[in-house]
């Protein structure tokens, strides 16, 4: 009985010791501008560090994610905001996460960011609310859009990833509140 005692009792500091070090780990912040909460001055470029390539879908995850946090008027790497990406779980839908990421700060780990599985093209869309509201505010990639970029391949990346980043919000997607 006694062993059994000391047993639980081991395990019991030895799980608080973990818990412990893991928060302290956690307390410390890296010093790429990233882990500080700054925006990249070059939003392009840490796409492409990031990603690993710039192309329209990662480009209009970052716009829906810039205009996202201008309308809840919320800055950049506060994760004030909980963002729910629905596209088909495939390359190169998936690549809108990604861009979002860049777009707020948000971040996997901080589960302020996740995948859900949309069934098809049309259905995608980006859900997003303050974690502590109950608005939600629909973002719904233009169909005609979303067409155009389904059918992206090597050599129509770049252009297209550009005229993701010049079109105006308006032509990109449509932004409804549930
Ligand atoms: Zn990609």
């Amino acid at each position: 009985m006694r062993r059994k005692i000391l047993v639980s009792l081991l395990a019991a500091i030895s799980a608080f010791a973990s818990l412990d070090c893991s928060y302290r780990f956690h307390r410390r912040n890296g010093t790429m501008s990233y882990n500080l909460g700054r925006e990249p001055s070059d939003w392009w470029q840490a796409i492409r560090d990031y990603h690993g390539h710039v192309g329209p879908w990662n480009v209009l995850g970052y716009r829906i994610g810039k205009r996202a946090l201008k309308e809840f008027g919320e800055r950049w790497g506060s994760h004030a905001l909980d963002i729910t990406c629905y596209v088909p779980l495939r390359t190169p839908f998936t690549c809108m996460a990604d861009g979002l990421t860049l777009g707020t700060g948000n971040t996997l780990g901080r589960l302020d960011i996740r995948l859900a599985e949309a069934p098809d093209v049309a259905s995608i869309r980006v859900a997003v609310r303050r974690k502590t509201g109950d608005e939600t505010l629909i973002f719904t990639p233009r169909r005609d859009f979303l067409d155009k970029i389904a059918k992206v391949t090597d050599k129509t990346l770049d252009a297209l990833a550009h005229e993701c980043a010049d079109l105006p919000d308006e032509q990109l997607f449509a932004i409804g509140r549930e």
